[in-house]
């Protein structure tokens, strides 16, 4: 395939990471994507060049008033070494409908998967081949123009960032702790809950400390109104499974649309087990965690995929589910969605997209 972007080579590549070291997010490819954004004139120049710091105006809107989105989706190399992205267009839908909650403007969709695409075209060689290691993808915009007054700005930069990744969890899937959050919240009706931007971050980032002060890994976050609702896990969708049937929040404005959430209700839809839509009181999951009815809990989300969780806190009282193992339903999903996006399970959803 051939992409309509003005490719600028490095003339100084780099070091490819240890691929049995890789961590998180620390190591960067060799090149990037950047498209601006001009009133009057819309999107123009998508290129790609080499991967290097950017020059902006200290007075650049993202810096004091945070109008900025981002998006995150992997690629992985099947054994038979195609490269394949899992769902891309809906990260394309997603940034439109972030966009439009933060006055960003819209971007077409068939672009956005081409300029994703073309970029890790080129950098192809940086995917990693180990069992559980990816290519994390990192789409955002940013505002920059050079203005202090509060209005959307008229200059925005759209950028791609790749970074190979390892395994989310050494040694296989592990359950996690997770703390029920009753003091801060992080969305609210009519607020930003539902759109993937920066500010929704650094809002939590104070009940993530303290909740790992106390021991935990994550939280899970309550309504923000009631403090009651279940909503979302750290920056992953929530699911439980109470007397067969899985649960999990609604859509309704304070949730993260998350593409892994789309794929697990779709997967249960079409394996027949009971899957719903619904708020869900906290009390409720407390109540049939006394009546021996709470089976499962797990996070989805792109970077773990499925997240078990072995152990809930509320209020001072912990709940150990199944008995701290991994349960069969959030396994059974992982071996599932891990297995298309890598290409070891054929994808009869038509859910991978293929780099060439
Ligand atoms: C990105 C994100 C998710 C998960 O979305 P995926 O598309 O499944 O990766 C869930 N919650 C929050 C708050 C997020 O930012």
């Amino acid at each position: 395939m051939k992409y309509d972007f003005p490719v600028t080579k490095t003339t100084n590549p780099k070091a490819k990471p240890d691929p049995d070291t890789l961590r998180f997010g620390v190591d960067f490819t060799d090149h990037m994507f950047i498209m601006d954004y001009e009133e009057g004139k819309g999107w123009h120049d998508g290129r790609i060049v080499p991967y290097a710091p950017l020059s902006l105006d200290p007075a650049a809107v993202v810096f004091h008033y945070a109008q900025e989105m981002f998006e995150g989706l992997k690629a992985y190399k099947t054994k038979e070494g195609k490269v394949q992205l899992f769902r891309p267009d809906m990260n394309a839908k997603r940034t439109n409908r972030t966009n439009d909650r933060l006055c960003i403007p819209q971007i077409d969709e068939t672009l956005y998967v081409e300029a994703i695409k073309a970029l890790v075209h080129v950098d192809a060689d940086w995917i990693p081949e180990k069992e559980g290691t990816s290519l994390y993808i990192r789409p955002f915009i940013i505002a920059d123009e050079p203005f202090l007054g509060v209005r959307r700005s008229n200059h925005y930069k759209f950028i791609i960032i790749l970074s190979p990744v390892g395994p989310y969890y050494v040694g296989g899937l592990t359950p996690t702790k997770i703390y029920v959050e009753d003091k801060y919240v992080r969305a609210t009706d009519g607020g930003t809950g539902e759109a993937k931007c920066g500010g929704n971050y650094a809002a939590s980032l104070k009940a993530q400390e303290e909740a790992h002060a106390k021991g935990y890994e994550q939280i899970l976050w309550l309504d923000g109104v009631e403090r009651k609702y279940v909503e979302e896990i750290g920056t992953s969708n929530a699911f439980f499974v109470i007397d067969n049937e899985v649960i999990t929040a609604p859509l309704d404005g304070t949730i993260l649309p998350g593409i892994t959430r789309d794929s697990v209700i779709a997967l249960l839809k079409k394996e027949g087990i009971q899957i719903t839509e619904r708020r869900l009181s906290i009390d409720e999951v407390a109540q049939a965690y006394k009546d021996g009815k709470f089976q499962e809990m797990f996070a989805s989300g792109t970077a773990a995929v499925i997240s078990p969780v072995g152990e809930l806190c509320y209020k001072g009282e912990k709940m150990i589910i199944n008995n701290g193992q991994i349960g069969a339903i959030a396994q059974k999903l992982y071996d599932t969605l891990y297995g298309i996006q890598t290409g070891a399970v054929v994808d009869t959803m038509g859910w991978t997209v293929e780099v060439k």
